[in-house]
This record gives C-alpha cells, structure tokens and sequence, in this order.
C-alpha cells in the first residue's frame, strides 16, 4: 500500500502555489493511545504531514482547512501578515518532515488560528505541539505547551460558541490536561461536568476511566 501522495496548494493569502507530501488516510496505523489519548503509531506519523505551510508567507493551517480559509477584512490580513513576516525572520523553516519542523510549523498554524478567532484549532495546536516534545523526550518542553492548549481549551469553553457535538471533547481535554499538570481538583471538576452532560459520549468513557484513576491515586 501506498503511503504518500503530493497535494497542490494554492496560498490564501499570498496565491502562492506549491506542493507538499501528504500521507494516506489508509496508511496510517495507531499502535496504542496515551493517557490523552494521544495516539502512538506503527510507522508513519501524520501529525509530521498534518500542517500546511505556505513557504513564499509562511501561512499555516490543517491540510484539511487550507484552501478553504478565507482571511476576512484588512485589517485581519494585516495582522496576520505582519505576525507571519515577523515569525520568518526568527523561524527558518526546512521542506522535511522532523519532529522539530513539525513543532515550528504547528507554532506558525496557532498563530494564524488565533488571528482567525479559531481557538480550538489554536488549542489543537498546542497539544500536537506538546505531543511531539513527549516523542523526542522533551518533558518540560512538554508541559509548556500542555498548559497552552489548556488555557485555549478553558477560554475556548468559556467565551466562544462551539458545537455542541464538540463539548464532551473540550471537557475531557480540559479534565486531562488538568490531570497531567498535576491540578487534581481541577481535573475531578470537568470530568464530573463531562459524566453528567455526556455520559454516552467516548469521551466519557474515558473520561470515566481517568476520574477513577485519579481517585485511586
Ligand atoms: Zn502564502
């Protein structure tokens, strides 16, 4: 079976086109999960594809999403550009797929998340960020990004409008992530939230299982 193909993109925001290695669906195998349910995989590891970056601009964002961004009004656009020139002066990004290009190019699609008011896209970000540092051994590395996601998860709960059918994952993500940081209490509180709202949910099942764990700890 296959494992690559070469998709063509065109840049939102500069109407650069490119390509760039993408990974079949199909190829892809999860050996076992984590705690965070952070998945392990037999071979290839699509979080290393997972990010498009625009190598004329820099802009970045979920291969899925790419195209169908739309920077909305000038003045986002200027923010944006400006972030993005500032991040290229200080990044120099290489065509590989390594765990550290990966790091900078999801640090580069949590900036232009940010920009577009997508704060679970940002937070999703930070979690793949914080994913890669526990492949590569960085434990402090880590956790810094650990407690980034956390905070974009919390705001995300807090001030936006989600779907509904995305709740019982932000509430599972804002119980672990509390669990992993050592915020005990913090962690019980949202995972009670997530078994009384969602208790048919997968989350909750794990969410369950987590809750219990902790008790027992
Ligand atoms: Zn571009």
């Amino acid at each position: 079976m296959r494992t690559f193909w070469e998709k063509e993109f065109t840049c939102p925001l500069c109407g650069n086109r490119f390509k760039k290695k993408m990974v079949f669906f199909d190829a892809v195998r999860i050996k076992s999960r984590d705690i965070d349910l952070k998945p392990n995989f037999e071979t290839v590891n699509p979080f290393l594809y997972e990010v498009v970056t625009c190598p004329n601009c820099y802009f970045s964002a979920f291969g899925k999403d790419f195209e169908s961004i739309r920077v909305k009004g000038e003045e986002t656009e200027r923010r944006l550009k400006k972030l993005l020139e500032e991040a290229k002066k200080k990044v120099k990004l290489k065509d590989e797929e390594t765990h550290t290009e990966a790091i900078k190019r999801y640090a580069l699609s949590g900036i232009v998340y940010s920009v577009l008011n997508q704060r679970k896209k940002v937070a999703l970000s930070y979690l793949k960020i914080a994913w890669l540092f526990r492949e590569i051994g960085r434990p402090e590395d880590e956790k810094h990004y650990l407690e980034r996601a956390l905070r974009e998860f919390e705001n995300h709960f807090k001030y936006d409008h989600y779907e509904e059918s995305d709740e019982p994952m932000i509430l599972f993500y804002l119980g672990v992530l509390n669990q992993l940081l050592g915020n005990r209490k913090e962690a019980a509180r949202w995972y009670e939230v997530l078994l009384r709202k969602h208790r048919e949910s997968v989350y909750a099942k794990v969410g369950r299982e987590r809750w219990q764990d902790l008790r027992r700890s």
